[in-house]
């Protein structure tokens, strides 16, 4: 069936009695009507566009940095069953080695018709602060290296590209300059302070990773990185919403503060989808429970979180619409993923990458590119 009929997220608000017709993979007709051709299947719940994940790790037992093509392919179809059509596959402080061989192995998966598109990639680290590594690798964290970056990129050559780095590291300020065209630089798991953050958002820094974790906080008289995010003007930002890493009112105010600039992200890592026991992360082990992720320290490493859930999280814990939530997980990331031309929206010739969700806005059922899934 490639006609649906029902409420939907459509020109940024919840319409009634929207047709969507698609072919091929695309949106051909979207229409508020009250004719229903016949063949036009009537949708319970919600449709909205599919979700767009800009920093994600793994799930269903796999890790981008696995750089296999198995591992990789069950990640695409974990995470498009749980309402994620299209994702940045994110890669961790590792040695030159793993990190060349994961981005070789990200570059090279090939489209499947029933798993999340790759649309960017997402380097988090190496270039980031050991003081601020959560559970990143601490022997892998180095100085910034132009040449290293650009054998990454020429893996991937028309891919989008992510580099999560800390503005305080050795050589950053070169690499932002230098790759400012090309690659989308975001500032994380960084000490730096408020006025340092600032510096490198002029640098050509735009966006901000897991905004208020890896990062220093805002003090009303030493404002932090978290103080530079909220006051920039054109910065997007990141926020994990599982309930653990970010107080359901620091979400709201990060929302307030940033309208329309900011994505839910998951950072979901190989467990998420599995149930409670220990985990590999890089060189880590990570013990998952209670629904956290935490290394033995209790730090924690990522999260276990879906989309799905993260949208339902921002309307039953943050206490924001719906309507406010939708675009943080399609219209902002599609942006960020520099996507926003063919995906983010239910609108005519974009994807056919749509969610139903339920009156609890629990993800029911996923098209990826036209393609009906199980949830
Ligand atoms: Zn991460």
């Amino acid at each position: 069936m490639n006609h649906l009929y029902g409420r939907a997220f459509v020109d940024g608000a919840i319409r009634d009695d929207i047709l969507i017709r698609f072919e091929e993979g695309v949106l051909v007709d979207v229409d508020q009507t009250l004719r229903v051709p016949a063949d036009a299947e009537r949708i319970g719940g919600l449709l909205v566009p599919g979700f767009i994940d800009v920093h994600v790790h793994g799930g269903d037992g796999a890790d981008f940095m696995d750089a296999h093509d198995d591992a990789t392919a069950r990640i695409l179809a974990f995470h498009a069953r749980h309402g994620t059509t299209a994702l940045a596959a994110t890669t961790l402080s590792a040695s030159r080695g793993d990190l060349q061989n994961a981005v070789e192995s990200i570059a090279r998966m090939p489209a499947s018709p029933d798993g999340a598109e790759i649309v960017a990639i997402h380097l988090e680290g190496p270039y980031i602060s050991g003081d601020r590594a959560g559970a990143q690798d601490q022997h892998s964290i180095r100085p910034a290296d132009i040449h290293e970056l650009a054998a990454l990129i020429a893996e991937a050559p028309r891919m989008r590209w992510i580099a999560t780095v800390a503005p305080e590291v050795e050589g950053v300020r070169a690499l932002i300059d230098h790759f400012r065209e090309r690659v989308l630089f975001a500032i994380g798991h960084t000490n730096a302070d408020h006025a340092l953050a600032a510096a490198a958002l002029e640098w050509g820094a735009s966006h901000f990773t897991h905004l208020y974790n890896a990062m220093t906080g805002l003090h009303h008289r030493d404002p932090g990185v978290v103080g530079a995010a909220l006051t920039s003007v054109h910065a997007t930002a990141e926020l994990i919403a599982d309930g653990v890493h970010v107080h359901p009112a620091a979400l709201r105010v990060a929302v307030t503060a940033m309208p329309h600039r900011i994505a839910l992200v998951t950072d979901a890592m190989r467990a998420c989808g599995l149930s409670e026991g220990t985990y590999k992360l890089y060189d880590y082990e990570v013990t998952v429970a209670d629904g956290t992720a935490r290394l033995s320290d209790g730090t924690l490493a990522g999260s276990v979180l879906t989309t799905g859930d993260a949208v339902k999280n921002m309307v039953e814990l943050a206490g924001l619409p719906i309507e406010t939530v939708i675009p943080l997980a399609t219209e902002v990331p599609a942006r960020i993923a520099a996507v926003s031309d063919r995906k983010g929206k239910i609108e005519m010739r974009y994807d056919a990458d749509l969610v139903q969700l339920t009156e609890r806005f629990e993800v029911e059922r996923v098209w990826v590119r036209g393609t009906p899934l199980q949830a």
